[in-house]
């Protein structure tokens, strides 16, 4: 939808699809059979400059906002890479973005260039078994030692933490208190080769170019320097990845949408039953209109969401909506796009399975559906606080 997007937005859709276009099908089909990392595809984009796209043009960055970067995911996900194409770039820009905003000047000096150039691989660390949606419960410690902390703990589904160099660690830096349940979180950025950390990956559903892992901390001594804004007040930090984090993930869920119904409205242009078109049935033709018609909404507050967050306004509402709105679309889209490709659709072959697997994943992470609805309810309709 043309009228959201500038010359500037235009361009940026326009490169990365043709940079993107020249990793095919068979490209990433074999890497997510073999869950092997797409390093060339990464290499490539990294050395056009697109992983700093979000990186202060100071430390060589592009200097773009959460608006721009959603743009290049939206398109990357709308091509064949879809989220192994994502989430390879998606975490070096909200995941670093938390030390460009907080971090202090001799942490981003350190990292923000290499994270520009594509050297610096960041991973986000929150999820632990004991805390997924609710962040407070994390029990990862972080102990304060003369100037290092001792940290330790055990973390989940961290995305890219065996390819990454740091990870944005949430850790435990006083005790939980009932009154104030996320006061006493803090954000290191810790580096992966530590002595004391294990990665483990966890077979999964899909994405599975790109593994998530089990990270375990045994008594890893990290450099107070490392701490990433104030300490027990990493809440706040982690507002300026999550809030982000949900924008560009609702892009990406839009981009694979997006896909789905192209290919599918080719499918059923071309695939022949009962001597027509299977588009010329309504059962097939009004789905895949609807899929698109539930993509355009959420496009616009989609993009709503990272114009308020580029403009340094409140946009909790909105990225939480985005995030939910988009989800929903995208795997709409992807379920309808294999029903039209009936026996086809559940093959590997023209990647519709894939589409399916990956858009499903956008309705439980990096938010749920219901915390993102239990958001809405009690913040923006005032009900009583359900959780
Ligand atoms: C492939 C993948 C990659 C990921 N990558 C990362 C990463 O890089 N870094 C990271 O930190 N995390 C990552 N995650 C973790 C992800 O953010 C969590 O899985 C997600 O936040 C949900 O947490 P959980 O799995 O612990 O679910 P739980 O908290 O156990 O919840 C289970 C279910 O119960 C529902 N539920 C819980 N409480 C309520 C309530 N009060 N009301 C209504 N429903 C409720 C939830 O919505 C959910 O559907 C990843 C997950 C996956 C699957």
């Amino acid at each position: 939808m043309d009228f959201t997007e500038d010359d500037d937005l235009r361009h940026i859709r326009r490169a990365v699809a043709d940079l993107a276009g020249r990793f095919d099908r068979d490209y990433w089909a074999r890497h997510d059979r073999d869950h092997v990392f797409p390093w060339h595809f990464y290499r490539a984009f990294a050395d056009a400059g697109w992983i700093g796209i979000c990186v202060p043009e100071e430390y060589g960055g592009g200097g773009l906002g959460v608006t721009a970067a959603g743009v290049m995911l939206e398109t990357l996900a709308a091509s064949d890479g879809a989220m192994n194409a994502c989430t390879p770039l998606h975490l070096s820009v909200f995941g670093m973005n938390v030390v460009a905003k907080h971090g202090s000047e001799e942490l981003r000096r350190r990292t923000l260039r290499r994270v520009a150039t594509g050297d610096l691989h960041a991973c986000f660390g929150v999820t632990e078994p004991d805390a997924g949606t609710d962040t407070s419960r994390i029990s990862t410690r972080a102990v304060r030692d003369g100037d290092v902390y001792v940290v330790t703990g055990r973390k989940i589904w961290i995305s890219k933490a065996g390819e990454s160099e740091v990870i944005v660690l949430a850790v435990r830096t006083a005790p939980r208190d009932d009154e104030a349940p996320m006061r006493g979180i803090s954000i290191l950025l810790v580096e992966m080769d530590s002595p004391g950390i294990s990665v483990e990956p966890i077979p999964k559903m899909g994405r599975n170019a790109v593994a998530s892992y089990e990270v375990t901390l045994d008594d890893v001594r990290v450099p107070v320097s490392a701490l990433v804004g104030v300490e027990h007040e990493g809440f706040r930090v982690l507002l300026d990845g999550l809030n982000p984090e949900r924008i560009l993930l609702a892009h990406e869920a839009l981009g694979i949408g997006r896909a789905s119904v192209a290919a599918a409205v080719r499918y059923a242009g071309e695939r022949r039953v009962f001597d027509r078109p299977i588009g010329q049935n309504q059962a097939i033709a009004f789905p895949l209109a609807e899929a698109n018609a539930r993509l355009d909404a959420a496009e616009l507050v989609c993009r709503k969401a990272a114009w308020l967050y580029d403009g340094g306004q409140p946009c909790a509402r909105e990225a939480n909506t985005a995030k939910f709105l988009a989800a929903d679309a995208g795997f709409f889209a992807a379920d309808r796009a294999m029903q039209t490709f009936g026996g086809m659709g559940y093959a590997e072959e023209y990647g519709i399975s894939r589409y399916f697997r990956e858009a499903r994943l956008m309705q439980i992470a990096p938010v749920s559906q219901e915390l993102a609805l239990a958001y809405l309810a009690q913040n923006v309709l005032g009900l009583p606080k359900s959780y």
